[in-house]
């Protein structure tokens, strides 16, 4: 599938790796993709999920580790 580079829906926010990267408009969910780690390229834990709204210009990657204590914590308020 080819989507127009200048498709705004066709783009989301990823927090996992802190770049736009491209959005499968049929599913909302944004394609694999991968992210620099020790100089390696691994596959970005965002691949396949819906993309995060945009927190801003200074956007820092969000490790999955930090996802899980923040879900941990949420429910167990
Ligand atoms: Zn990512």
């Amino acid at each position: 599938m080819s989507v127009a580079f200048d498709e705004p829906g066709a783009w989301g926010f990823c927090r996992y790796c802190a770049f736009e990267v491209a959005v499968d408009i049929d599913t909302g969910c944004m394609f694999v993709h991968t992210r620099l780690k020790n100089w390696l390229d691994e596959r970005c834990y965002g691949s396949l999920m819906e993309p995060s709204e945009k927190p801003g210009p200074e956007a820092v990657p969000v490790s999955y580790e930090d996802v899980i204590a923040d879900a941990m914590q949420s429910s167990a308020d």
